[in-house]
């Protein structure tokens, strides 16, 4: 289904740092390479998380940042972004991870707790 507000009119790169969003709602966010990586939604991520839950609701609150192993750079390096059928995005790391599929739904969602 799909909400107005989930919907992107424009995704910019904001080099390796990070994505600009607007949406159809005329709001316009940002999302960190950081928070990118650290909101993968892949089983992997999500395990190593320790988030098991699917669909738990953000909360204001920020959980600490956790560091995993390999070289966080790379890790961090938001190195290429395509379109994942007309509700999502796919990413590819700088450390070759990209089984990522980040909905928009959910790009909206950190975007704005980032804002
Ligand atoms: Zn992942």
């Amino acid at each position: 289904m799909g909400t107005p507000n989930t919907t992107p009119t424009e995704i910019k790169r904001n080099g390796t740092a990070g994505l600009s969003i607007n949406w159809l709602d005329g709001a316009q966010t940002r999302i960190s390479s950081e928070t990118l990586r650290r909101e993968c939604p892949c089983a992997g991520c999500k395990e190593k998380r320790g988030d098991t839950s699917h669909s738990k609701p953000l909360t204001g609150k920020k959980l600490s940042l956790t560091i995993v192993e390999s070289s966080l750079e790379q890790e961090l390096q938001l190195q290429e972004i395509w379109g994942v059928g007309q509700y999502a995005l796919g990413m590819r790391w700088g450390d070759g991870h990209e089984s990522g599929i980040y909905p928009f739904s959910l790009l909206r969602e950190i975007g704005s707790a980032n804002a």
